[in-house]
């Protein structure tokens, strides 16, 4: 005998139910005549030799989607100065990428953050991702008495250190000590008026947030380039405490797609990549071209949502 419960509905009124509501149009497909959308990847020092491996291996694995730049992250207050500076310039010597180091304000005199950036480019680093950097274990913010209070104070002064490429950060939800969204626009503006030539942005999870941030950016006066930041997630509870510091909120209707994978780690990796794989598609919809990637130093969801985006690795030489 069958336990299973019968649906109630007579299966004549099902089909009218079903086209009750007004059709989704979806995405349009893929167009093939697009240009492909260009990339960044941002890495993150490695601490220990294990995590050194992991690292180059991240790194020799998106190396042929042939990425416009890839960025080294500065840890908290300046701590991974050598790491970050090793990194870099081993980026220069030993593969085909142009690395960008990031590089923050905090805890350090003018001279001293000068003097950081002066090394850089003695190596060949030629672009700088310009930052303010927040205080090491959380606190409110104090510009250090001789150094650059702002990021757009770093900007301004590496202009005059050598011709650098530079990035800066943006929030497409306002960030978090900002007086006001206005005010952080009008921030982000100084700082690309002071020389930037393109935004990146902290992750989101709503397109629409971004979307609507851009047009706020242009009723700013702001017309370069505000590249959206990608997080693929696939450690959802780690996601969620780390969006809290970094002001992105986080939708219920991603806590509903991770539910119940906790100890699944497959499943978890297949709703990562079908959630970022939707975003960038519906960006990509949107006109916008290029995208830049958090990897946490793990490469596959990256280079899966790349393939998706229309990128295709180039063979070595
Ligand atoms: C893409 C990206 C990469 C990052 N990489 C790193 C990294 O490698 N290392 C790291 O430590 N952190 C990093 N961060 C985090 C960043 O350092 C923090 O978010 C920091 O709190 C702000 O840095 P900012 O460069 O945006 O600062 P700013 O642009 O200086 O702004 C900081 C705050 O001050 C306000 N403000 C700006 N100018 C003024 C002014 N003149 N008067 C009063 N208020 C003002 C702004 O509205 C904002 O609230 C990154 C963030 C992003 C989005």
């Amino acid at each position: 005998m069958s336990t299973q419960t019968v649906d109630p509905t007579p299966p004549n009124v099902k089909l009218p139910e079903w086209l009750a509501k007004p059709r989704v149009p979806g995405l349009p497909p893929h167009d093939v005549e697009m240009p492909h959308p260009a990339l960044s990847f941002e890495f993150m020092p490695p601490r220990t030799e294990a995590l050194e491996a992991q690292l180059w291996a991240c790194v020799r694995r998106l190396e042929p989607l042939a990425p416009r730049f890839v960025s080294v992250t500065y840890g908290a207050g300046g701590s991974t100065q050598q790491r970050t500076h090793a990194t870099v310039t081993r980026l220069v010597t030993e593969t085909s990428l142009l690395p960008a180091a990031h590089l923050t304000c905090v805890g350090a005199s003018r001279a001293e953050v000068d003097a950081v950036a002066e090394q850089y480019w003695a190596a060949g680093v030629r672009h700088i991702v310009a930052l303010r950097g927040d205080v090491p274990g959380g606190g409110a913010y104090e510009p250090h008495p001789q150094g650059y209070a702002y990021a757009a104070d770093l900007v301004a002064g590496l202009r005059r250190i050598a011709d650098f490429e530079i990035s800066v950060a943006a929030y497409p939800e306002t960030h978090p000590a900002a007086r006001s969204p206005q005010d952080d626009l009008d921030s982000l503006k100084r700082k690309l008026d002071a020389g930037a030539t393109r935004a990146i942005t902290n992750y989101f999870f709503e397109t629409g947030t971004y979307l609507r941030f851009l047009d706020r950016c242009l009723a700013t006066g702001i017309t370069a380039p505000i590249v959206p930041g990608i997080m693929p997630v696939s450690n959802f509870a780690q996601a969620v405490k780390f969006s809290a510091i970094c002001g992105a909120s986080v939708p219920a209707w991603l806590g509903h797609m991770f539910e119940g994978t906790e100890s699944d780690p497959e499943t978890r990796r297949m709703v990562a990549a079908v959630v970022a794989a939707e975003q960038v598609r519906l960006l990509q919809a949107n006109r916008i071209d290029e995208f830049h990637f958090y990897t946490l130093n793990r490469p596959d969801l990256t280079f899966a949502i790349a393939h998706i985006l229309g990128i295709r690795a180039k063979a070595a030489g």
